[in-house]
């Protein structure tokens, strides 16, 4: 038997990742800053479990950030707190804690959708189906007797969430590119962008095995 679930993305998120697939070309790179960014959230969100006493799944894994590049994919690891199955269903595919009814509502204002708002209304997770056709993230919460879970979606037709066994704390996000999109599976491409807009992070970062 099999334990996949389907679930559809609530009509709004739909929408938004709609027009970030079909509509936003230009400025694509923010995907890098975004992710970066939702893990830095994540893990220190883990140092404030921490500091307040309460007990974390594997306290011995440091909060980090790592990027790794393959052939026509990229991913994003952190360590931090991580999501359980009900955190992905509502953080990744309702509205609950998004801008996304302000973002579309910009949208609707403007002429020209420009990709740098996403960042503006906190829906910057789903900047990563403007360079890939296909998304995975694992996730393992930092909450002692939870599990890990799989979550995978191209973007239509919804998403599916699946046990995936075990897996270290925290979440590794892979987006597999677009064909106009492969240049951010290049080590120097993401490089060169982490630079730019990640340069802030508090937590250390290295792309493919190398500490930036
Ligand atoms: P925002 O970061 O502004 O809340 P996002 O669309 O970037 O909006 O992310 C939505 C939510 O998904 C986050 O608030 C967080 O709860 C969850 N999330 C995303 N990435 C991660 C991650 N790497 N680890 C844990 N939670 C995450
Ligand atoms: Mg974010």
């Amino acid at each position: 038997m099999s334990t996949t679930e389907k679930h559809h993305f609530q009509a709004e998120i739909q929408q938004l990742l709609d027009i970030v697939i079909h509509s936003l070309y230009t400025d694509k790179e923010i995907f890098v800053r975004e992710l970066i960014s939702n893990a830095a959230d994540a893990c220190e969100k883990l140092r404030f479990t921490q500091s307040s006493g309460q007990p974390v799944y594997q306290p011995e894994i440091a909060p980090a950030i790592s990027i790794t590049t393959q052939d026509d994919a990229i991913t994003f690891t952190d360590t931090g707190v991580g999501m359980t199955h009900g955190e992905l269903v509502e953080n990744l595919g309702t509205i609950a804690h998004s801008g996304t009814k302000a973002f579309l509502k910009q949208l609707a204002e403007d002429k020209k959708p420009d990709a740098k708002l996403i960042g503006q209304f906190g829906v910057g997770f789903y900047s990563a189906f403007m360079a890939a056709n296909k998304v995975t993230v694992l996730s393992r919460s930092a909450i002692p007797d939870e599990q890990g879970w799989r979550w995978i979606s191209e973007g239509t037709g919804g998403y599916e969430i699946e046990p995936a066994g075990d897996l270290p704390r925290g979440t590794k996000i892979t987006l597999h590119l677009k064909e106009d999109a492969k240049d951010f599976a290049k080590a120097d491409t993401i490089e060169q962008i982490i630079k730019r807009y990640s340069g802030f992070v508090q937590f250390p970062i290295e792309l493919n095995g190398k500490r930036l």
